[in-house]
């Protein structure tokens, strides 16, 4: 890690050092559930979706029993509904056949299921199990690219560049950094490079100067 990848890390750190998943759920089996419905969804919608959802379905077992389209309509709201609904019924269906109705706490398990890649299998791993991991998401990306962090053409590459740069033990929370500085200031499409605590050290062509 050079001098100036030091810098803005240190930065990062001390923002958002409070930062937290915003899912809610109780448990390894709810936020495994959770983060399958986060794609393309904010997590605000989904924590409505889930709280109607899981005092009703509550275990694996629930889900893969539940007809296709109940679960349909119970998740309309976030989108993709179709795929997640099968995803989610088919990766509770491996569950409860393949182990034991309990959420795997290891990476080939998590995406050996359904609907289940490296970024949910991280999530997981992460949260629920407490494993040092880096989820790739839009906003990890696209602010770890930014800032000169990764140059990865893909996830699976810039997770490992991140890892390679980043101590192990600040993995999970590193990856809390990059999301909530992607949310709230390095946005897609209109970064706000005037409020952001890293423009000094930001080398980005989509930097906008004031
Ligand atoms: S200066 Fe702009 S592009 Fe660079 S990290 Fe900050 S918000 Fe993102």
């Amino acid at each position: 890690m050079d001098k100036r990848q030091k810098t803005i890390i240190g930065r990062l750190a001390k923002e958002y050092a409070d930062a937290r998943s915003a899912l809610q759920y109780s448990n390894p089996f709810e936020l495994l559930i959770a983060t399958i419905l986060s794609a393309q969804c904010t997590d605000k919608r989904v924590n409505v979706i889930t709280a109607r959802l899981f005092p009703r379905y509550g275990s694996p077992a629930a889900f893969a029993d539940m007809p296709a389209a109940e679960l349909e309509k119970l998740i309309r709201d976030c989108g993709l509904f179709h795929a997640k609904a099968k995803n989610i019924k088919a990766a509770c269906r491996m569950l409860v056949d393949k182990f034991a109705g309990k959420v795997p706490g290891g990476m080939d398990d998590l995406v050996s299921l359904p609907g289940v890649g490296r970024k949910t299998a991280n999530v997981v791993l992460s949260q629920a199990f407490g494993v040092p991991a880096i989820a790739v998401d839009t906003h990890v990306f696209r602010v770890s690219h930014r800032l000169g962090l990764a140059a990865g053409a893909d996830a699976e590459k810039t997770e490992r560049e991140l890892q390679e740069l980043l101590p192990r033990q600040s993995w999970s929370a590193a990856h809390h950094w990059l999301i909530w500085h992607g949310r709230l200031i390095c946005r897609a499409r209109n970064p706000l490079c005037g409020k952001c605590l890293l423009a000094d050290l930001c080398r980005s062509e989509d930097k906008k100067e004031k």
